[in-house]
């Protein structure tokens, strides 16, 4: 999974993945660890119910004014960024990101339980 500069969402600060590194820590522990990240070497990446990790189509991503490098939004500021409540047609089924778990709400939004 690629990781990006920040989790914490660009508009309110939220975290959106409280157990998993931004780049700065990642690279840290690459440069500890040699190359090959594993559990092993202590760099646990969790994603639970504190996480709100997603993919939503372009266009939806594209009408909040985001690119693909610029930054996590949680759901709550990509809602008001695009105007109206997010429904399940926005994230793409198939993707994998789409089948980890998330907060309750972002669950609910991706019909999941
Ligand atoms: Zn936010």
């Amino acid at each position: 999974m690629m990781t990006p500069e920040s989790w914490h969402c660009i508009d309110c600060g939220y975290d959106t993945a409280p157990g998993c590194y931004d780049r700065a820590k990642m690279e840290k522990a690459l440069a500890a660890s040699g190359s090959v990240i594993s559990t092993a070497d202590g760099v646990d990446q969790t994603v639970d119910d504190r996480s709100e990790i997603y993919m939503v189509r372009d266009k939806v991503w594209r009408q909040a004014g985001m690119g693909p490098n610029s930054g996590c939004l949680c759901i709550g500021c990509l809602e008001r960024r695009i105007k109206r409540p997010l429904k399940l047609e926005d994230f793409p089924r198939r993707h994998p990101l789409n089948t980890m778990p998330g907060t309750p709400r972002l669950m609910k939004l991706r019909g999941q339980r």
